[in-house]
């Protein structure tokens, strides 16, 4: 199982990351052949794992727009909002770009929700195909739903953000289990109170 860390917590929080550190999850075959076995001279067909109700709910889309657009979608049912919200910006960059931008050098980020500006997610991700980089695209939309609707927007910067942090890893995980992946998330979490304007973790190099 891989455990993979995230880090968020700035005092002013602009934007959301999410980190890799861990290796991608094997993207389901879409059209396996039937498989047999022998067993005590008896050709037995071996099961194969059934497309999730939500792999199929997500699908192959044809674009990033339409992958988006149903990932969405999901984020607003598992966050418990009503349907409607615009899909946000996406851009994608060079992980050397997206890293310069949000941690002034290289780290493990590969997406990242910036509040305004929408999405941005390192090019080379392969979320049509991977069912971890899909979940990575989920957990930001995840905080394009919650920064839209306003979800904890009582709180304090700092809280609000380890809140919706909180909330989107569950999420995360929630979303990775319903698509039969085997590979969960975890938040590393972080302090408020000390002023943080930096990740307040430091990662390795995300092994890809
Ligand atoms: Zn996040």
């Amino acid at each position: 199982m891989g455990i993979i860390t995230d880090f968020f917590c700035r005092a002013a929080a602009l934007a959301v990351v999410t980190a890799l550190n861990a290796a991608p999850v094997a993207a389901s075959a879409a059209a396996t052949p039937d498989r047999y076995d022998v067993v005590y001279g008896a050709r037995v067909k071996l099961s194969v794992p059934a497309a999730s109700e939500l792999a199929l709910r997500i699908g192959r889309p044809d674009t990033l727009e339409q992958l988006v657009s149903r990932l969405l979608a999901v984020a607003e049912e598992f966050t418990g909002q009503p349907r409607g919200i615009r899909s946000p910006r996406v851009t994608l960059m060079t992980l050397g770009e997206l890293q310069r931008r949000l941690c002034g050098g290289p780290c493990s980020v590969r997406a990242a929700y910036v509040p305004g500006d929408g999405l941005l997610i390192d090019r080379d991700m392969r979320p049509d195909v991977n069912e971890y980089h899909q979940s990575i695209l989920f957990h930001e939309l995840v905080h394009h739903v919650q920064d839209v609707r306003g979800i904890y927007s009582a709180l304090g910067s700092c809280r609000r953000w380890q809140r919706r942090e909180t909330d989107a890893y569950a999420l995360q995980n929630r979303f990775l289990a319903a698509l039969g992946a085997r590979i969960q998330v975890v938040d590393a979490g972080s302090p408020c109170g000390s002023n943080v304007s930096r990740p307040a973790q430091a990662f390795g190099s995300s092994g890809e």
